[in-house]
């Protein structure tokens, strides 16, 4: 037999890593790395957070999981902190981002169906995409990777051009129940909707009787110097998926949605066995007190500026090596030229100088630091950067 007892559908690379300590994440043979990937946007605390650790552990210790055939006081704890603290009125939870995708997608066609609008069931996403890897959301994005091999997929949605309002106002018909987008595209390449396109996409949705969804799994929960990147454009949606930062490295994620949108969503209608279970709860409502704590999204706003403007001062220094810097708060992007491959030149920094990214789509290296950084990790991180553009230049050259 030659296939992995680990199903061989990644890349992984030759990093090995079996333990974290704040900022940096240590190797097998002990080698440590910066990371500024965080599992890619996941540990906003950063690795071995102490509260967040007692947190687990007290809670396993107490309660790990019972069923949603009974009450949960610490899912209904959460869910009145989020429903407080945002546009929501209801929350469903999850143990992914793909599965509070799924619940947006069924909450908004259920919404149309309580309507008596049964055939409104189309929705319209985005070029670039990305909504996670189950059928439903492969069937949301265009990408050709994802896809391939899994037809048929899910019928209706329609894929149309991201920050291009005329595009998406033609696709709407008669049919359509929802427009569902990433209000800053990750994977696609940090790729910030423009304040137009989302105040127009608004506008439409509320002309035309369509629910907004927002997918903030990867730009959500701090990430952007907000508590969530829509409230940076002045709006609010109707439905919205959010994981990753959410469980801070716990598999956890939640579909927030307003009473009149949740409106289909009665008894029997959705359901999870883990979704929500007491040790998830737990472990968000201490993520929760951290990000909402006092300072911290001003933290996040400060150290996203420095690095940002940091990351742009590479610019002129590496001749021809960046095209610019993308991105919000500490969600960012540097777009190489088209001399140069981001995803190698991630791998280079990874394997020589011990700094840890993700490569994205349009050829762009993601910078996704652990929200708890201080200036030193930005200066180190700059300092990796510079000297691997450096080695990588030549490299190149030769
Ligand atoms: C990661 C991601 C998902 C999928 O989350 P999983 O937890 O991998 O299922 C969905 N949407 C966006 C925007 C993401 O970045």
């Amino acid at each position: 037999m030659s296939i992995t007892p680990l199903m061989p559908v990644y890349p992984r690379c030759d990093v090995r890593p079996v333990r974290g300590e704040g900022c940096y994440l240590i190797g097998e043979r002990g080698e440590r790395y910066l990371d500024f990937a965080s599992g890619i946007a996941v540990n906003l605390l950063g690795h071995g957070h102490p509260k967040l650790v007692k947190t687990i552990a007290d809670q396993a210790a107490t309660l790990m999981h019972t069923s949603n055939l009974y009450g949960m006081p610490l899912g209904e704890k959460l869910a009145q902190r989020l429903v407080d603290t945002t546009f929501a009125d209801t929350v469903f939870f999850t143990n992914s981002g793909a599965e509070a995708v799924e619940c947006a997608i069924k909450t908004a066609r259920r919404y149309h169906y309580a309507n008596g609008e049964a055939h409104r069931h189309k929705i319209v996403t985005f070029d670039n995409a990305f909504h996670g890897r189950t059928l439903g959301t492969i069937s949301a994005t265009s990408q050709p990777k994802m896809r391939d091999g899994f037809e048929p997929l899910l019928p209706g949605f329609d894929v149309v051009p991201f920050n291009d309002l005329a595009a998406a106002t033609a696709a709407v018909d008669e049919d359509t129940a929802a427009i569902m987008l990433e209000p800053v595209q990750g994977e696609g390449g940090v790729t910030p909707a423009t304040q137009e396109f989302l105040a127009g996409l608004r506008k439409l949705c509320d002309e035309k009787g369509l629910l907004l969804i927002l997918d903030e799994v990867q730009c959500g929960y701090a990430r952007t110097g907000t508590f969530f990147a829509h409230e940076q454009y002045g709006l609010t949606p109707d439905i919205m998926a959010v994981a990753k930062g959410i469980g801070a490295g716990f598999p956890l994620g939640a579909c927030l949605a307003t009473e009149e949108a949740a409106k289909g969503m009665v008894f029997g209608t959705h359901g999870s066995t883990y979704g929500g279970n007491p040790l998830a709860m737990a472990v968000g409502l201490t993520v929760l007190e951290e990000v909402l704590g006092e300072g911290f999204l001003d933290h996040v706003k400060a150290m996203g500026a420095r690095l940002r403007s940091a990351l742009e001062q590479l610019i002129p220094n590496h001749d021809g090596m960046f095209a610019d810097v993308r991105g919000m708060g500490l969600m960012l992007g540097v777009k190489m030229t088209d001399s140069y491959d981001a995803r190698n030149f991630v791998a280079h920094l990874r394997d020589n100088h011990g700094l840890l990214a993700v490569s994205a789509g349009q050829n762009v290296v993601r910078i996704l630091p652990p929200l708890v950084i201080e200036e030193s990790h930005i200066s180190e991180c700059i300092e990796k950067i510079s000297a691997g553009a450096r080695s990588f230049a030549d490299a190149n050259a030769a």
